[in-house]
């Protein structure tokens, strides 16, 4: 699943790690229940290799991540005490914490690491300083390891203290581990080497939110679908009745420049041709089919409709590089998931006959996640805003840390 050697990346495979401390980023911002149990654990499995190949060589490991959005300080629901266990029985290893990630007892902790021991610090965004970008805070942490691995991909579109300041205390020592390198090496392959026919699946709540994407994409696909909810905006735009659906009226005239920019470009846009409609948002409301702009005024789009699944699937299917991000619908009610589950099936059936499939992270990956094709699609990334970003051409302060 990982490439070791990406050409232009320096990666830990540069490094024999043989009796150093590595002080390694990972994004372990996983999902967790209320009574703490990890619901996915994507961005744990995910550092498993690199966290391997370091242990494998002789090394020791220093962890660091934040876990949500803690406003003020310390929080127990926040507490990245919640994942050692899990980590511990993936690694196989005693994962040792520290109940901060700077101060007396990390620094006590991280000197006594012997070869082969994993030390997982106490959530970073504990301290505003983290995504301040503050840079006495970075130094403070750099003193607790030898080498400095970022293998946060999911954060790397954030300048922190943790992900992009640090680097600088490492001059001579700082490195991509194999997350990140799979990451950016999966990214590439889209932007760079597609082969065709290549189509994006764009779904999800906003336009506002993929405009920039979509028109980079416009350059390099063949095919380019769009669900979700950012859908009835363009329905709205071509003068269609939506009812209460999603609407985002400020950028309706932006989805009408889209259709001509797609146009002029030889993209075949392809936008839902029903739609499932529900008299409130909820699961058990009544339900009903109508063709895509003709919503009755008191009802809402809440899914994509059977001829839609049917003519985004024969297109998907023809694919052989496919880009999808944003589910079609309400995936997360069960009454509105089967236009994200159909093109899930589709993306896994294109994928079995040969096709290269990348799942962008966020909801797209949750949903590959909930309906089981994890293992079925060409990879799922775990970054959500950092692939989009990547992917719209800006420099990530994480990748650019390392390479400068
Ligand atoms: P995004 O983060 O922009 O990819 O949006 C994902 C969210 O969009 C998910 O939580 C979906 O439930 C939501 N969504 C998708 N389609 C619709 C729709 N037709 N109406 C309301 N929300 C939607």
């Amino acid at each position: 699943m990982f490439p070791n050697i990406i050409s232009n990346m320096k990666t830990i495979d540069f490094l024999n790690f043989s009796g150093k401390k590595a002080l390694i980023r990972v994004d372990f911002n996983v999902p967790l229940d209320d009574n703490f149990n990890i619901t996915d654990d994507n961005r744990l499995q995910g550092a498993l290799p690199t966290i391997e190949k370091i242990l494998k060589d002789g090394g020791s490991i220093i962890l660091m991540s934040h876990l949500g959005r803690p406003k003020d300080g310390p929080t127990d629901k926040y507490s990245l005490k919640h994942v050692v266990k899990h980590l511990s029985t993936l690694t196989n290893t005693e994962v040792q914490f520290a109940d901060d990630c700077i101060g007396a007892q990390a620094i006590e902790k991280a000197a006594a690491l012997k070869p082969g021991e994993i030390l997982l610090l106490e959530n970073l965004r504990f301290y505003k300083e983290e995504e301040k970008g503050d840079e006495a805070f970075a130094e403070k942490l750099s003193k607790l390891g030898d080498v400095y691995v970022n293998d946060a991909f999911g954060t790397a579109h954030r300048a922190h203290a943790s992900t992009a300041v640090i680097a600088k205390f490492f001059p001579d020592a700082k490195y991509f581990g194999y997350l990140m390198a799979a990451e950016v090496a999966n990214a590439e392959k889209i932007l760079n080497n597609p082969d065709r026919p290549f189509t994006a699946i764009m779904g999800g709540a906003k336009v506002s939110d993929k405009i920039l994407l979509i028109e980079k994409l416009l350059d390099k696909i063949d095919n380019l679908i769009i669900g979700g909810g950012m859908a009835y905006t363009f329905a709205k735009a071509q003068g269609g009745e939506i009812g209460t659906s999603l609407l985002e009226a400020d950028r309706m005239e932006l989805c009408l420049e889209l259709l001509e920019k797609a146009k002029a470009k030889g993209v075949n846009l392809i936008l839902p041709l029903d739609t499932v409609i529900a008299d409130k948002f909820d699961n058990a409301a009544s339900k009903n089919n109508v063709d895509s702009g003709k919503i009755p005024s008191d009802w809402m789009g809440l899914d994509i409709g059977p001829k839609s699944v049917e003519l985004f699937s024969k297109t998907i299917k023809e694919s052989k590089t496919l880009l999808w991000n944003g589910p079609m619908g309400v995936f997360e009610m069960e009454n509105f998931e089967q236009g994200t589950r159909a093109v899930a099936e589709a993306v896994v059936e294109a994928t079995k006959n040969g096709a290269f499939s990348l799942i962008g992270g966020g909801d797209s990956a949750a949903a590959v996640t909930k309906f089981g094709f994890t293992d079925d699609v060409s990879y799922v990334s775990t970054g959500g805003g950092a692939l989009l970003e990547y992917m719209e051409g800006k420099v990530l302060p994480g990748v650019a840390a390392i390479n400068s």
